[in-house]
């Protein structure tokens, strides 16, 4: 990632502002002219630099009315939790920060006073089951409220027109790894099941936080040349038990890290972990765990589910993005070509996470 130069910034700001924004339940989004909300007290208005794309945000469009209105969400709503860019302007009260200030969001709401936030759970929090870009006006805008500090993540030296990624992609990659870093060793095996944008960043993170050998597994041969140029020591084309006993021997998997989450996947990813090893499923494509009963799950394993992000692993990828330890590759698109990119990642065909730039500076 290229240093960005935090220089003067010499734009006002305007009463109206693009936002790309969710109308209805079952229909896809669209282009709309909103007003720029003022900043409230402990609020700040930031002017988006880039807005990484989610699959998740296909996932909402795509929700059958029925179950979409059980949310309880107010529409329309802005899409994208993946923003980062510069405060544009601080409510009454809010201190550490100054206009101009490179800024990430963070991806996941949180309350930061409820049981769980106070034991560092905050991916647990209630209150993260509408967060910004889902369910409140997100960042595919070229201006985003935030609702306290909490939400704001000082990005330093880092491009905030590509950050935005790092909080979502990122951190929900690197809590899955941070999660089973104390079973997997030296001398062991992590294996990465689907090398897309989050799996391409547990690649990094395990050859950052482990010294294990580390398999990237992806039927597309693009996916895994990227995969071995990010660190991955061995790449399989085939996520069958055949395929990853392969390389993982008799010992078996210390992890298997599985990003697309089909039944074959499942079936493949936990026959391979060793005992007392770990398997994480975070890939959302609906598989079952078949027979979840003696013999077909690891001894004295860990089994564990998608589980989101907390404000404290975004900070530390936005760290190890700052120190030049991960690679962040992004592809821009400008806001016009929003549909375009939602149906690029919709077709499996983007280079890197989809980023739509709304400012340069
Ligand atoms: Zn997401
Ligand atoms: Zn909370």
């Amino acid at each position: 990632m290229t240093p960005y130069e935090n220089v003067f910034h010499s734009w006002r700001v305007t009463d109206s502002m693009r936002a790309y924004r969710m109308a209805q339940w079952a229909t896809p989004p669209r282009t709309e002219e909103v007003a720029v909300p003022p900043p409230g007290p402990g609020q700040a208005l930031v002017r988006v630099a880039g807005c990484g794309l989610c699959r998740s945000d296909l996932g909402m469009w795509r929700l059958p009315r029925s179950a979409g209105e059980r949310l309880g969400w107010a529409m329309p709503f802005t899409l994208g939790h993946e923003a980062a860019g510069w405060i544009a302007a601080l409510g009454a009260g809010l201190t550490g920060f100054a206009e101009g200030d490179a800024v990430a969001l963070a991806a996941s709401a949180s309350c930061g006073t409820c049981w769980q936030c106070v034991r560092g759970q905050d991916n647990c929090c209630p209150r993260g089951l509408a967060g910004r870009g889902y369910g409140r006006d997100g960042g595919l805008a070229d201006y985003v409220l935030v609702e306290d500090r909490r939400g704001l993540l000082k990005l330093g030296t880092l491009d905030p027109r590509h950050a935005g990624p790092l909080t979502d992609a990122g951190a929900t990659a690197y809590h899955a790894v941070r999660r089973a870093t104390g079973r997997v060793h030296p001398g062991g095996t992590a294996v990465v099941i689907g090398a897309g944008g989050l799996g391409a960043f547990a690649v990094q993170f395990l050859r950052v936080l482990t010294g294990a050998k580390v398999v990237a597994v992806d039927t597309n041969p693009e996916r895994l040349d990227y995969a071995r140029s990010v660190g991955a020591h061995e790449c399989v084309a085939e996520p069958t038990v055949e395929h990853l006993r392969a390389v993982v021997g008799a010992r078996g998997a210390d992890a298997v890290f599985d990003f697309v989450g089909t039944d074959a996947t499942i079936a493949a990813g936990v026959a391979s972990v060793r005992a007392g090893g770990a398997f994480a499923l975070i890939g959302s494509a609906g598989g079952r765990l078949d027979r979840a009963w003696f013999g077909s799950l690891p001894r004295d394993g860990e089994v564990y589910t998608f589980q989101g992000s907390t404000v404290a692993d975004a900070q530390e990828v936005i760290a190890l993005a700052g120190a030049g330890l991960i690679r962040n590759d992004v592809e821009e698109f400008p806001f016009s070509q929003t549909d375009d990119a939602y149906a690029r990642l919709a077709a499996g065909t983007l280079n890197g996470r989809a980023v739509i730039v709304l400012s340069d500076s």
